[in-house]
């Protein structure tokens, strides 16, 4: 049987999270979430790498062409010319290049903490999100589960 994440357990101890009974979400592929303002799609290097591996090009060439530091850290980058996109959302289909290999953050949208941690939060995520809200019903276990993948 897998593992619960331990969080899960500390939340049913509490009568569970406000999103208990689950939320909806059914991605329309609308690529809005890859596009819109200047943001932050970090990566870690063993991201960076797999990313290199699928484009047949070196780290070393990936990162130059595809990635930018702040601070510490390292996001992919956006285009300003071209509303923002995510240098991988293709501009025609708005679909992402390296979908099987995209990054944490991008596999646990919209299940991020700021986007649950209230009603009001998640309503808002609603808005900026047209698959937010609708479709099947996404258990709290996978909630959950995707919540402990990445802090955002
Ligand atoms: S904004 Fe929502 S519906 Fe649109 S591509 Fe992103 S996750 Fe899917
Ligand atoms: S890597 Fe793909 S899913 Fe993530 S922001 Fe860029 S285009 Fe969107």
């Amino acid at each position: 049987m897998p593992k619960t994440p331990a969080r899960l357990d500390a939340a049913q101890a509490n009568g569970g999270p406000w999103y208990r009974d689950g939320l909806r979400f059914e991605c329309t592929q609308c690529g809005d979430c890859c596009t819109g303002a200047p943001g932050y799609v970090w990566v870690t290097a063993e991201e960076i790498a797999a990313i290199a591996r699928r484009l047949a090009i070196s780290v070393e060439e990936m990162e130059r062409r595809y990635v930018r530091k702040v601070g510490t850290r390292k996001t992919l980058i956006d285009i300003a010319e071209r509303n923002w996109d995510c240098v991988f959302l293709d501009a025609t289909t708005r679909g992402c290049t390296i979908y099987e290999d995209r990054p944490r953050q991008c596999r646990t949208w919209p299940f991020w903490e700021s986007n649950v941690k209230t009603p009001e939060a998640w309503r808002h995520t609603c808005e900026v999100c047209p698959g937010s809200g609708k479709g099947n019903v996404v258990p709290l276990v996978e909630i959950e589960t995707r919540l402990s993948v990445v802090k955002m």
